[in-house]
């Protein structure tokens, strides 16, 4: 039976992992993506990294009691802007040396193996489309949010990952939900991202605490904000459920924009699940709850939602184990370049 190899070079780890042709993870590897023998940005330069990255590969290999020849093909999840069919990361902003980086030829080369480059959170949407939360239920159409320090997200349809004319497609991170509203990282006004992701749920719920006494009085986030200036997602989450009037605003405020992103996503593209992960889908049930309860609330009233929100299933597997499936894929399809081109 062939394997797959899967690699997920993230700003600070790069993971490995080999799974079965039935999406069995049987090894996990993950070590820092710099350098540490080597000071500032060039720790991180491409060179560098695709070295470890190789080596995290051949790690994962003999961990699982492999040989290089056992491994039919790699993918490699790499996060930024790629130009996909080129294998070529244009430009990330967690890695500043890198530049139109010919990533898959470099893995190929150094691995000897057939490879293919994956966008990361297409990459994590293949994975939970393949053996996580879409596992069982027969789906062919699947839409993930993941909801990190940004908020990103993959489209799967007909059981393939959907990438657009310029290999950007589903950035819904950076659709707008509220016309001229907070700045976002990317220069446009009121982007998803600056509504739903973890970081900016954070930071919205500290502004809001930095800006009123009263509110510091009142909410149970008073003291953790007096104490360490700033309250994360987590923070708002845990004390939203346990009944804080603030901090269930704020998360409410989230939850909501949310909801008609994924409404959004129902109109567009009909998927038969939407899948949250990222580091928001930390708050489990919560989340989901809240979620759903505003997307019903909000859906049309002609038909009811045909769509299942659920929370992601693979954790931060997901990369390595769609990185591997999406190679898997490619391989079977016969659209792989051989080793080392
Ligand atoms: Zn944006």
């Amino acid at each position: 039976m062939p394997y797959y190899l899967g690699l997920d070079l993230g700003g600070t780890n790069v993971k490995a992992g080999v799974t079965d042709g039935q999406g069995k993870l049987l090894t996990h590897v993950s070590i820092p993506t710099a350098d540490a023998t080597i000071k500032g940005r060039a720790s991180l330069a491409p060179k560098i990294v695709i070295r470890r990255m190789v080596d995290a590969g051949r790690q994962a290999i003999a961990k699982a009691g492999l040989q290089l020849s056992d491994i039919a093909a790699t993918g490699v999840a790499s996060p930024g802007q790629a130009s996909l069919a080129k294998g070529v990361v244009l430009r990330s902003a967690n890695l500043p040396l890198w530049e139109n980086v010919r990533i898959r030829a470099a893995v190929s080369r150094g691995l000897n193996l057939p490879a293919i480059l994956e966008n990361d959170a297409n990459a994590a949407a293949y994975g939970e489309w393949w053996v996580g939360a879409g596992k069982s239920r027969r789906i062919d159409h699947l839409f993930m949010f993941t909801l990190g320090t940004g908020v990103g997200g993959g489209i799967i349809h007909e059981g393939k990952v959907v990438h657009g004319a310029s290999d950007f497609a589903a950035e819904i991170g950076h659709t707008i939900v509220v016309p001229d509203g907070d700045p976002c990282g990317c220069g446009q006004r009121g982007c998803l991202e600056t509504y739903c992701s973890a970081s900016y749920t954070g930071k919205r719920a500290s502004r809001q605490l930095a800006g009123s006494t009263k509110v510091r009085k009142q909410s149970t986030l008073g003291p953790i904000f007096a104490q360490t200036g700033a309250v994360t997602a987590a923070d708002v989450a845990h004390h939203a459920e346990a009944g804080d009037a603030f901090a269930l605003t704020i998360w409410n405020q989230t939850c909501r924009l949310l909801a008609i992103a994924c409404i959004n996503v129902c109109h567009f593209i009909d998927p038969q699940m939407i899948v949250l992960a990222g580091g928001m889908s930390q708050a489990g049930a919560f989340l989901l709850q809240t979620v759903d309860r505003h997307f019903r609330e909000n859906w049309w009233k002609m038909t009811p939602p045909t769509s299942t929100i659920a929370l992601a299933r693979l954790g931060n597997d997901a990369g390595v184990i769609g990185a591997a499936g999406v190679a898997k894929r490619a391989h079977e399809q016969g659209q792989l370049p051989p080793a080392g081109k």
